[in-house]
This record gives structure tokens, C-alpha cells and sequence, in this order.
């Protein structure tokens, strides 16, 4: 979710050249401190050269602090100062592709937040922003540690993929000239995608289904939610009237259809639930109500890193549509935390592409650039929290 610092250095180095078009005006955070302040306060301390808008929040699994001021930087010499502090585990930092600055206190107990302000600049500081956190009782803390202490346990454990072949039963999707089921092709590519990924010893591997049956689009994305995913990869298959029309496509979540034809795409693909009778569109969002909001930005940000890996890495294979990573609302992408994509494979209307498709070898090349995409995307960016 956030950048490690290993990354960051290289961001740092990158963006050297071109810090004449940073905004002038933008603020800096020039320290962190943490200290603490009386036996029951943890104050966290931001030392910053002007007063922006700023949002305090937690999050669970694992018990985080987070802090996010906007339109502000981080001093490239930062080095937050906060050891020897028995509650806070680690505190890492980093810049959101929006602008906001995110600092994040990762604590062994679920943190309380008692107060937050802005200090106008005096004695020698400039402006400083205070956060001040209930220091857990003792009894609760060693509770809490433990539990921590197992989980640190399994920090290492591989990335989980959900893989969603798209279709099914009796939804057989777009249906060939020669009257090959979309089903029966995105069954075949999720279990090559698997056999790939489990091969390579660096993931975890669960498809949706593994056989010809009907699922709804939002179990589809409850069964990734459940199994905790990392990951969800949903596969397709495209048609179109003119048959000509060939390519691959990435798609990631968006309200807002990148073109009229990533929008009737997706509503084609929405479809799915009418044709096997459970039509879920009506019904309250159970799945939107849970979603933080800034959760859910990462999570569109992590999406759309892994988007334009695969772009990038299927464009050295095979025929890509022009702008190949596109936009639309895809009720499967909609999982508020797991970064999702979903992959057009290609067009079943195309009678070469249609062929293609079929054969083994083309769908193995199709599945090293995704695995390729995979391992950029968790070399990178840190997707799973440690
Ligand atoms: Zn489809």
C-alpha cells in the first residue's frame, strides 16, 4: 500500500530532475517526532513550514495510525526520530500520487486517538502539528503484543491471487463465429495463470471457480474478500460486430467509462448476473457501505500500477488495443481493498484472434507477462502490510 523506503530513495533520485516544476507554495514536512507525553500520551509531533488541511484516522489489521496532510512534501533528509518507544512498532512515510503526505504509525495496540492541532510557528519551530495517542494499560498492551508477535510470525507468506475466470454455467459469455463459449476460454487461461504463478514459488493461487458453473458478480468479489486476496485478476474475452477489431485490454474501476466503448463493454459484462438470474443491482451496496475512502484510493492506485505493468509487459507479447489500459465500471473490479483488474484477453469476434486464443502456447505467453506484471508490482510497492 505504501512505498518502502527502498523505493522511495529511487522516487527521490528520479525526481531530482525535475524539481523546478514542484509548486512552490507546497508545504514541507521537515521532522517527525515521537515521544512520550505523560505516562498515558504518545505525541506524535510533525514539524512542517506551513498549515494545510489534514485528516487523523486508524486502521486495523495490523493497528495502524494514520496521518494525512495535503499538498505537502516530505524534506528529502527527513528521518523521523521515535525510538525507544514501547507502543509504536515502526512509522513510515510517503507521498500519495494526489499530493497528500501520508505518514503512518504502525502500533501494537489499536490506537485512540485523544487530540490533534496545529501549533502556530514560535520558539523556533515553525508550524507543528500534534497528534496525540492514548497510550494502551499495560495488561491490554502485552495482550495485544502477543497477538502481534504470531502475526509477525507469517509476515512472509506469499501474495494471495485471486484469479476470476468470467462466466459460467449458464452465462456463457460471447460466443465465437465458431461458436467457442468465452466461458470455456477464461476457465482455460485462469488455470494456466495458476499453474504459472504456482510454479514460479512466489504466490498463493485461488480461482473463483474451477469448473462450468454460474456465480454472481459480487460473489465473485465476496470470495476474494473472504480469502483475504491480495490480489484479483478477473478474466475475459472480447467480442464486437466488427470483426476486425483485435487486441488485448486491461480494464480497472472507474465511475467514469474511459470511452463509449470501455462503457458498453462493461455493461455487457455487468450483464452476467440478469443471465443467471440474480441480479444483485437493486440491493443495498454491502460492499461499498465497509470501504474507507482513502482505503479505496490506494487500492484504485495499486490497480492501476498493476494495469500498466501488464500493459507494458503484454505489449513486448502480443497485440494490445490502442490504449490498451482502460476505465469502466465493472461491478467485479469493485472490491474496496484489494487491487483489481480485469483482463479483455482478447476479441472471440476475430476469427485469427479466436484461434489464437485457443492455443495453448499463445495463453502461457499471456500468463508470463502477467506474472511478470506481478512481480514488478510486489517488488515495487509494498501491497502487503508488514
Ligand atoms: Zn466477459
Amino acid at each position: 500500500m505504501f512505498k518502502t523506503f527502498k523505493f522511495l530513495l529511487h522516487a527521490f533520485l528520479f525526481s531530482l530532475c525535475c524539481l523546478a516544476s514542484f509548486n512552490a507554495s507546497a508545504a514541507n514536512i521537515k521532522n517527525i517526532r515521537v515521544a512520550n507525553h505523560a505516562d498515558d500520551t504518545m505525541r506524535i509531533v510533525i514539524d512542517i513550514s506551513e498549515k494545510n488541511g489534514y485528516k487523523v484516522f486508524t486502521l486495523k489489521n495490523p493497528d495502524r495510525l494514520v496521518i494525512d496532510i495535503e499538498k505537502t512534501s516530505f524534506l528529502d533528509s527527513l528521518k523521523p526520530q521515535f525510538a525507544n518507544i514501547k507502543y509504536l512498532k515502526n512509522l513510515r512515510f510517503g507521498k500519495m500520487e494526489n499530493g497528500v503526505a501520508r505518514i503512518v504509525a504502525e502500533v501494537n495496540f489499536p490506537p485512540k486517538v485523544k487530540k490533534d492541532f496545529f501549533l502556530p510557528p514560535q520558539s523556533g519551530f515553525e508550524w507543528r502539528l500534534v497528534v496525540d495517542v492514548e497510550n494502551p494499560k499495560a495488561s491490554s498492551y502485552s495482550l495485544n503484543n502477543q497477538a502481534q508477535k504470531n502475526k509477525n510470525q507469517n509476515q512472509y507468506r506469499k501474495p494471495l491471487i485471486m484469479i476470476d475466470a468470467g462466466h459460467g454455467g449458464k452465462d456463457s459469455g460471447a460466443i465465437s463465429i465458431s461458436g467457442y463459449y468465452e466461458k470455456h476460454i477464461t476457465l482455460k487461461m485462469a488455470k494456466e495463470l495458476r499453474d504459472k504463478l504456482i510454479k514460479s514459488g512466489r504466490y498463493n493461487v485461488m480461482l473463483t471457480r474451477n469448473d462450468d458453473r454460474a456465480l454472481a458478480l459480487r460473489q465473485r468479489v465476496q470470495m476474494a474478500r473472504n480469502a483475504k486476496a491480495d490480489i484479483f485478476i478477473s478474466i475475459h474475452a472480447d467480442s464486437a460486430l466488427n470483426s476486425s477489431a483485435k487486441g488485448l485490454s486491461v480494464y480497472t474501476l472507474s465511475e467514469k467509462a474511459s470511452d463509449s466503448e470501455a462503457a458498453a463493454l462493461a455493461e455487457r459484462e455487468n450483464k452476467a448476473d440478469a443471465v443467471i438470474g440474480m441480479d444483485f443491482s437493486d440491493k443495498p451496496q454491502d460492499v461499498a457501505t465497509i470501504l474507507i475512502d482513502l482505503v479505496r484510493r490506494d487500492t484504485m492506485n495499486n490497480s492501476s500500477i498493476l494495469a500498466d505493468y501488464m500493459v507494458a509487459e503484454m505489449k513486448k507479447n502480443v497485440t494490445v488495443l490502442p490504449n490498451t489500459h482502460r476505465f469502466a465500471g465493472f461491478a467485479v473490479l469493485k472490491a474496496p481493498d484489494i487491487p483489481s483488474v480485469l483482463v479483455e484477453i482478447g476479441y472471440l469476434s476475430n476469427r485469427k484472434e479466436e484461434l489464437m486464443l485457443r492455443k495453448p502456447e499463445y495463453r502461457a505467453k499471456l500468463a508470463a507477462s502477467m506474472l511478470k506484471a506481478l512481480d514488478k508490482l510486489f517488488k515495487n510497492h509494498s501491497i502487503i502490510d508488514k
